[in-house]
């Protein structure tokens, strides 16, 4: 067992810390305290971490990329640094690390090989949860595939999600959502399709009906195929 007090100096301190996926003000209290104590923050882009720490007034800081195709800092460097007890703290983009995004190969290969290293998750933001909250289907349980995959298996998951008891949830861009609910209606016609886009945004919108009639929806409104979605199906 361990627990967050048994740190001490020499062992460091991996932050996953959640970050807005539109509104910069969804960042919590904690996730800025953390920014701030953090010796080096892990980001997917550094130019969008910058422009969310320059928003919130935090300056000089090492930043360092990190995504899980091995470019940027290596996971051997972070392992390094906490091993010399620095507070690493991990951001993507937006939204949660780990879910669909990068961070859990580095979190598993901390957990693995660094057991002295304290693993925090600094909670706040995602796509997800934010979408299952306001779409108004009643979620006890659920199954979430990340992105589609855009060809092998994806069939066999449109069949999957028509067989379905409890509500499947996927990320779609925008380029691509007519094309799922095309499959959506080919393969399960009458299932109902929440989209949730651009949440936490200006033009944050909800809507729902079968696949056939979001088609309809989109083709009414063109200019609506964009912005970033989540996409739930539900009897
Ligand atoms: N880790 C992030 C999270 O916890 O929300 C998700 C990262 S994933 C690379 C990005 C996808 O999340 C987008 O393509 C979209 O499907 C969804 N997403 C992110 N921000 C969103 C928003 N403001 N509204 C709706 N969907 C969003």
């Amino acid at each position: 067992m361990k627990n967050i007090n048994d740190n001490t100096d020499d062992h460091g301190i991996l932050s996953v810390v959640a970050t807005p996926i539109g509104n910069l003000s969804d960042i919590t209290y904690r996730a800025v305290e953390i920014l701030r104590q953090a010796d080096i923050i892990l980001c997917e882009d550094t130019r969008m971490t910058k422009r969310l720490l320059s928003h919130l007034d935090i300056q000089d800081k090492q930043l360092s990329a990190y995504n899980e195709q091995k470019s940027g800092a290596s996971i051997q460097k972070i392992t390094d640094w906490l091993s010399e007890g620095k507070h690493i703290t991990l951001v993507t983009d937006a939204g949660t690390p780990g879910i669909s995004d990068p961070g859990s190969i580095l979190v598993g290969h901390i957990r693995k090989n660094s057991p002295h290293t304290i693993i925090q998750a600094i909670p706040g933001p995602s796509a997800l949860v934010s979408a299952l909250s306001i779409s108004g289907i009643s979620i006890h349980d659920f199954t979430f595939l990340g992105f589609l995959p855009h060809k092998k298996g994806r069939e066999t998951l449109f069949k999957e999600i028509a067989e379905a008891k409890r509500p499947y949830v996927f990320y779609e861009s925008p380029h691509r959502i007519i094309k799922a609910l095309e499959s959506l209606k080919k393969f399960a016609p009458k299932k109902n399709v929440t989209i949730a886009r651009e949440l936490t945004k200006i033009h944050e919108e909800v809507v729902s009906g079968t696949a056939e009639e979001l088609l309809q929806f989109f083709d009414d409104n063109k200019e609506k195929v964009r912005g970033e979605i989540v996409v739930i199906i539900s009897n």
